[in-house]
């Protein structure tokens, strides 16, 4: 399997572990704030980082490191992923995964073998929103049932977890956040994830997207958390 980027150090990426991350090239959605246009459309420019390397790096820093995180891209569209994470299992180390949820198939087989230890997952928009969903995504065909399989595979499940929504104003007003945490009622964790203007972005639009201000996001965060644990990121 190849990689595009490995972060070797992080400590807020897995929760209480000291983790190391790979971003996987591709994905199959559009979103258009999306700010790693690179890696999502031109991924095949960036340099590539083997399997090999990555097992190597772990190995050698193993006294240190708890975990390794799977970014992307949208890591669960390379069907090799299940084998490197046995590799990676084998060498002792925890798993967790970041996906866009588009892929319960992949995601059942991962926690059935328990081959991840924690998933993080965003919830992009309300599910009852199908056409907002798919702006969110830049996705227009993007069939929400799998979205909502892989919140139902995640809840069901005994790793650890939590759900993500990234705060884009035009396109997600607040009501729409409100609306996400009933449709996520009793998860584990939900996070509110500060929209953040770059140069980077897929649509050259949102770099001139201002964020909602920090009250207006405590304000969400006391309103969401009728529903679900909820925290603020980002800001
Ligand atoms: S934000 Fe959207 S386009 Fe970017 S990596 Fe995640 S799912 Fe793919």
């Amino acid at each position: 399997m190849w990689f595009r980027g490995l972060k070797r150090m992080s400590l807020v990426d897995y929760p209480g572990k000291v983790s190391a991350i790979v971003f996987t090239g591709g994905c199959n959605l559009r979103c258009p704030w999306c700010y790693v246009r690179d890696l999502v459309l031109n991924y095949n420019t960036l340099p590539k980082i083997s399997e090999k390397y990555v097992l190597n790096y772990l190995k050698s820093n193993e006294k240190w490191i708890d975990a390794l995180v799977i970014s992307g891209g949208e890591a669960t569209i390379h069907k090799e992923l299940p084998d490197f994470i046995k590799k990676v299992k084998d060498m002792g180390f925890m798993v967790g995964l970041e996906t866009n949820g588009s892929n319960p198939v992949m995601l059942k087989f991962l926690i059935r073998n328990r081959l991840i230890d924690y998933v993080e997952m965003d919830v992009k928009a309300p599910l009852s929103n199908h056409e907002l969903y798919r702006k969110m995504t830049g996705t227009p065909n993007l069939n929400i049932g799998l979205i909502r399989k892989s919140i139902n595979i995640i809840m069901k499940s005994k790793i650890k977890y939590a759900f993500r929504t990234t705060v884009v104003p035009t396109l997600l007003k607040e009501n729409d956040v409100v609306k996400i945490a009933k449709e996520i009622k009793g998860a584990r964790m939900y996070y509110l994830q500060q929209f953040k203007p770059m140069d980077s972005v897929i649509d050259k639009k949102f770099m001139n997207v201002k964020p909602y201000s920090i009250k207006t996001l405590t304000d969400l965060k006391k309103k969401c958390k009728r529903y679900v644990n909820t925290e603020l990121r980002g800001i």
